[in-house]
């Protein structure tokens, strides 16, 4: 079978057929425990079930007082208080402090009636049952009253809050033990070719191992998805059209790599076509790299087949997929991390074609941030995205970028810079 690309779309209008035919929507709610909750989005308004801390407690080791009772005690002048008991902690005060006594409390001991305030330690002297207090303490000085940190009834956190670590720290502190989070889109992967090997097994001749499931399942978990890693299928129809079919009843997005060039083998586009309406809506963008990438929508569910060449697909990964996952979790589609940097060297587009140039990020002798292509070679290469810190976008309708210009690099990863500043430090320190 002899295949043309029928119309390349450009990346806007690629971009733009995504968004109107795969209307990428929010996936629903599951509960999870909250072990498992980081990184995910909250899909409910929190609000506080009881005060935090639930009851007025010391923030030091010390005596509880009442405040009054220390006024005027200085290094010179201490006051002396009657010890009237102790305050352990996690435990109900078996003590009231009265006028002229001192209740012994620990750090997260619940403040013991009668008291207002907690004299340090450190401030202290005792002797026996007395002790003697070194400094005067203000009402409420060295206590946390009950509520202060979060009221009942006050909404904490909102739904489509990323939850990290502060957050699920306030869950935690309210007793949850699951919540409602968005549900994370579980992303079928799978590789197509004769030639591919999974890596683990042994590489007999004119084999290669198998680079995109990996490297896509990981970009998927990179964009919030659940990566469902489904192996590696031959260039057959029949085959295609059953793994296909698979991908599409356990997941809610498939991924695939290679088989959409205009080889005679490359049949994933009449396996897509042969599934589910509306079937194929992209057959080719006007981008390099990437030009093959193919995406079809079937019964509802989006496809995404992407070239064979590893840089190629993560790179479309990283441009059509990427953002439809993350909305699909929940998320808003982030926008790259970018920052401004001086052409090293000329950079050509190829004609008539949104061109991503890939670069690395250096300093030069004046401290000023320099993009460096990255040599392409040949496209198969993946080590072109390794060594790269991000890309430089060159639109349709530029001739070049000229040495020394001004361009805007999209990062893949924040630390890139980072690396940029630490190794050119780097070097000159040692
Ligand atoms: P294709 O698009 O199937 O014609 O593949 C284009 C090039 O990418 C060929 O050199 C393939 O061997 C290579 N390729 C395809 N799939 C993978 C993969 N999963 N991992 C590494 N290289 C691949
Ligand atoms: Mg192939």
């Amino acid at each position: 079978m002899i295949r043309m690309f029928r119309k390349l779309l450009t990346f806007d209008e690629a971009q733009a057929v995504i968004r109107q035919k795969l209307k990428p929507k929010r996936l629903g709610v599951e509960k999870t425990k909250l072990l498992d909750a980081s990184n995910r989005v909250l899909a409910e308004n929190i609000i506080a079930t009881l005060d935090i801390p639930p009851f007025s407690r010391s923030t030091v080791d010390g005596y509880a007082v009442r405040a009054e009772d220390t006024f005027g005690a200085d290094e010179k002048n201490p006051i002396t208080l009657k010890v009237c008991g102790i305050v352990n902690i996690g435990e109900s005060p078996k003590t009231t402090v009265q006028q002229g006594n001192a209740a012994e409390i620990v750090t997260g001991a619940p403040m013991p009636d009668g008291s207002d305030a907690v004299v340090m330690v450190e401030h202290t002297e005792r002797i026996d049952e007395n002790v003697s207090v070194f400094t005067a303490v203000a009402k409420d000085e060295n206590a946390m009253k009950a509520g202060v940190d979060l009221k009942k009834g006050e909404t904490v956190l909102k739904a489509g809050q990323l939850l990290g670590s502060r957050e699920i720290g306030v869950l935690a502190a309210l007793g949850l033990a699951k919540i409602k989070v968005c549900r994370v889109p579980h992303v079928a992967v799978l590789s197509t070719g004769p030639e591919l090997t999974e890596p683990g097994k042994k590489l007999s001749f004119g084999k290669i191992y198998d680079i995109n499931a990996y490297s896509l399942s990981a970009a998927v978990q990179e964009s919030a998805g659940t990566p469902v890693y489904l192996g590696v299928f031959p260039d057959s129809f029949s085959e295609l059209q059953k793994a296909l079919k698979c991908a599409l009843a356990s997941a809610d997005i498939v991924l695939t790599s290679g088989g959409v060039s205009v080889g005679p083998k490359d049949i994933m586009p009449k396996a897509l076509g042969s599934l589910g309406k509306p079937g194929l809506i992209i057959c080719g963008i006007a981008i390099k790299p990437g030009k093959p990438t193919t995406v079809a929508s079937i019964d509802g569910k989006p496809v995404f087949s992407l070239p064979g060449h590893p840089t190629s697909a993560l790179l479309a990964f990283h441009l059509f997929a990427r953002p439809l996952i993350q909305l699909m979790a929940g998320r808003k589609a982030e926008r790259d991390l970018e920052v401004k940097a001086l052409a090293a060297m000329r950079m050509i587009p190829a004609k008539g074609r949104r061109t991503f140039i890939m670069v690395k990020l250096k300093q030069d002798k004046s401290g000023r941030l320099v993009a460096e292509p990255v040599p392409a070679g040949v496209s198969g290469a993946i080590t072109t995205l390794a060594k790269a810190d991000g890309f430089v976008e060159i639109l349709e309708n530029v001739q070049f970028v000229d040495e020394s210009e001004e361009v805007t690099v999209h990062l893949f990863e924040m630390k890139a810079v980072r690396n940029a500043v630490a190794s050119e430090n780097a070097c000159k320190t040692w």
